[in-house]
């Protein structure tokens, strides 16, 4: 594995090429978030970007923001949600919850999503009601998590929290880094671009007070009055860590991001000791709907069995697919609800019966027709009761002919990203393996291994959330921290 960069000590560096209140690494929505809080904190703040400008894996994204608790969009629409709901929800669906981190988010999403839009991040106050995994239009508030799945629905009320950036379709996400970044130019955050942090430096009492950087003329050293924010983005595009942290994701899987998401705030932060964790946790997907009559169909293992609930988010299914033997999936559909999977998963064939469909994929003699005659019985009963499909897909495959897509990882392009990461507390410190916060450094966004830890437990907008929520959390305390002069 990739050895992590030397952590360099104050004492051996001749000369501080600059200086400030707090250096945020990185310039996506959780490094100007952050750089904007502390700012306003009362820093001098000075953001160091690789690429040669803001932006990173943010600007690149749908714009989906998971927040709830009863924000101005969901009660303009008509749905009530409490922090207390959320906070539920996030507690069951989450691997390995931290509870103070889930709560505080959860208590403070509606006073976020002020900010977020007091900022200029525009939200319409709509709703988009179909199942899709970017609504094609401009609407705002949408389900993009497993809030109906079983059990999830018997936790917590199941509403709406995929809040949407005014943008028809995809492409939100650099209309939210566009306003972020104009305010902080507009408040005086010092932004140096084409810059690459590729150390730390401490001092004897452990503590984060600067960085070095390489630059087109050299390297050069910048120290940090009060603190350091690494907000650098995940490490899907880094090959070697990831057969290292996640060797279960099928070699098939593409990373989606920049290039710059290549792990270097991970490595930075294990320079210095600090913990990690969920470091296996990806979020893939090839989601086989739109359209949603598709939702109706099961998906069968080369065993022919079923193995997930079929109106599960598309990361979680994604995911089941991922732990099937080789990866290897199909989508089974009658004449009825036959349609093609917008993504253009591949349709194998077309069979008059289930036992030509059951021998035309190969699976073992019975298997698809036993599978068949059991759900589609408690398709007819209005229950599903090997996985709790919701009644509301629930259909018997019954009306020939049929047919079957192949949602394999091998056939289809999953991609995927990072959710493991840095270990960090409620106050978006970074820690160390005895679970003690280390001095003067805080971390935030894909770096870190905050709420979403894993593709079943993921929701979109899990990722901008969280990272523009504690991105700022860890603006305000760095700002907070004592000078170091
Ligand atoms: C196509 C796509 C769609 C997505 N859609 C959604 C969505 O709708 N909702 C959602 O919640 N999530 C979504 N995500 C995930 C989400 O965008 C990311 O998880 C999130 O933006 C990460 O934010 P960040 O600030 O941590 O990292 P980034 O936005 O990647 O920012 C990190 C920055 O650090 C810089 N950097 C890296 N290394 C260094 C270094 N050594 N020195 C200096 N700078 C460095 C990078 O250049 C980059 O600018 C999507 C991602 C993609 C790619």
């Amino acid at each position: 594995m990739i050895a992590p960069p030397t952590l360099l000590h104050a004492n051996d560096i001749a000369h501080w090429d600059d200086t400030a209140d707090v250096l945020v690494v990185g310039y996506g929505i959780a490094g100007a978030c952050a750089a904007l809080e502390a700012r306003r904190n009362g820093a001098d703040v000075l953001v160091i970007e690789r690429a040669s400008g803001g932006g990173g894996a943010s600007a690149l994204s749908a714009g989906i923001f998971y927040l709830g608790g009863g924000t101005d969009v969901q009660r303009k629409v008509g749905y009530e949600d409490t922090a207390e709901d959320m906070f539920r929800f996030l507690m069951a669906s989450t691997r390995a919850p931290d509870a103070h981190i889930v709560r505080r988010f959860c208590d403070d999403c509606v006073g976020h999503f002020e900010w977020l839009e007091a900022q200029g991040v525009p939200f319409e106050r709509s709703y988009y009601a179909d199942k899709a995994v970017i609504a094609p239009t401009s609407a705002c508030l949408a389900s993009t998590g497993n809030e109906k799945l079983w059990p999830y629905a018997e936790v917590a009320q199941p509403v709406p929290r995929g809040h949407k950036v005014a943008k028809v379709g995809d492409g939100g996400g650099a209309l939210a880094m566009n306003a972020l970044i104009a305010r902080c130019e507009e408040e005086g955050v010092r932004v140096c671009v084409d810059s690459r942090v590729t150390a730390l430096v401490h001092d004897e009492a452990r503590r984060i007070v600067g960085l070095r950087v390489r630059e087109s003329d050299g390297e050069r050293h910048l120290r940090a009055r009060r603190a350091v924010v690494l907000a650098a983005g995940g490490f899907g595009m880094n090959g070697e860590l990831m057969r290292h942290y996640a060797p279960e994701l099928p070699e098939t899987a593409e990373a989606l991001g920049t290039p710059h998401n290549d792990g270097a705030a991970l490595m930075l932060g294990l320079s210095a000791g600090a913990a990690t964790q969920a470091m296996g946790g990806t979020i893939a997907t090839a989601s086989f709907y739109p359209p949603a009559q598709l939702i109706k169909g099961i998906l069968v293992n080369k065993r022919g069995e079923r193995f997930v609930a079929e109106d599960a988010y598309h990361g979680r299914t994604a995911e089941f697919i991922a732990e099937q033997p080789d990866a290897t999936a199909w989508l089974i559909v009658d004449a009825e609800i036959f349609a093609y999977p917008e993504l253009g998963h591949p349709l194998v064939d077309g069979w008059e019966t289930v036992v030509e469909m059951e021998s035309g994929l190969g699976l073992p003699e019975g298997s698809l027709q036993r599978t068949l005659a059991e759900y589609n019985a408690a398709a007819a009963s209005g229950e599903d009761t090997l996985y709790r499909k919701h009644a509301d897909w629930l259909k018997p495959l019954d009306v020939g002919p049929y047919a079957a897509f192949d949602v394999s990882y091998s056939s289809n392009v999953y991609r995927f990203l990072t959710l493991g990461g840095l270990v960090t507390n409620v106050d978006a410190e970074v820690l160390d393996d005895h679970g003690h916060a280390i001095p003067g450094f805080f971390a935030a966004g894909a770096c870190v291994s905050s709420i979403p830890q894993d593709g079943k437990g993921y929701a979109s907008g899990l990722s901008l959330g969280p990272g523009s929520y504690f991105g700022r959390v860890a603006g305000r305390n760095a700002a907070a921290c004592t000078r170091n002069d």
